[in-house]
């Protein structure tokens, strides 16, 4: 059996500066919520989330990433992550997801939200019910003497025992700190052999957990912009991501306004 490679802790000092590049992104989400209503456009979203970004002294973590062109990624109904804003309005009855990551003295932090859009129809509802709940099951296992596998299992676990809806396998949450994207992965569902499965949790510690989960299948398909990832048999999508320290006294949500 493979050990897993040590992840090595943040200290409490760069955990203070995570805290406040996440409370950004969590008054990204605040001030989204506040302006998703049907006409509203994707670009409107956000032009408002850079320069509320901008204004707080940090960069989008997004906006260049891999050549990604916007500060935000907004994903509608079928799409599922990686959405590039336009000039889409959104429709009374959508679901929409933002992503957003900032960027302040180094250190990033990472979050997304689905949104409903004005009335909604039971079935969504249940899917961002059950993609949130499962965000926070898996968030519930960041602590000490824990191991990152149980984190996948626990979101994974709740999908199903919630619902008939399907995690998405090929997108997974991540450590997070002086770059955005940092070892180890963290898959929303479980198998045996993962690397860094066995990954045992330490305070300082740092992950992006960020649960996709399906109506339908849980297989997805890139569009032709090389970005928008869309759900295979064309069904709505939901996404709920934290960035969550480990600390001694249990899991710590850095991604709150
Ligand atoms: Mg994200
Ligand atoms: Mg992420």
């Amino acid at each position: 059996m493979r050990t897993a490679a040590r992840i090595r802790p943040k200290t409490k000092a760069e955990l203070a500066k995570m805290r406040e590049s996440g409370r950004i992104v969590g008054e990204v989400l605040a001030g989204v919520a506040e302006r998703i209503k049907p006409g509203v456009t994707l670009l409107e979203l956000d032009a408002w989330a850079e320069a509320h970004i901008r204004g707080r002294g940090a960069t989008p973590s997004f906006k260049g990433y891999h050549g990604f062109p916007r500060s935000l990624c907004v994903s509608v109904n079928e799409e599922v992550v990686h959405g590039i804003p336009g000039k889409r309005a959104l429709r009374d009855g959508d679901i929409v997801t933002v992503d957003c990551g900032a960027l302040l003295d180094g250190w990033h932090g990472d979050a997304a939200r689905t949104f409903c859009v004005g009335s909604s129809d039971p079935e969504s509802r249940e899917l961002l019910r059950v993609c949130e709940g499962s965000l926070m099951a898996g968030v519930a296992e960041l602590r000490p003497q824990r191991r990152l596998g149980d984190v996948s299992k626990a979101v994974e676990a709740f999908v199903k025992r919630e619902s008939g809806f399907a995690v998405v396998r090929q997108y997974v949450g991540h450590g997070i700190g002086r770059a955005l994207h940092e070892e180890p992965q963290v898959p929303n569902y479980f198998e045996p052999g993962f690397p860094h499965a066995d990954l045992m949790l330490e305070p300082g510690h740092v992950f992006a957990i960020e649960p996709m989960v399906n109506a339908g299948t849980h297989e997805v398909r890139v569009l032709e912009d090389l970005w928008t990832v869309v759900t295979a048999d064309g069904r709505r999508s939901a996404h709920f991501e934290h960035t969550v320290a480990v600390t001694e006294d249990g899991p710590q949500v850095l991604t709150l306004p």
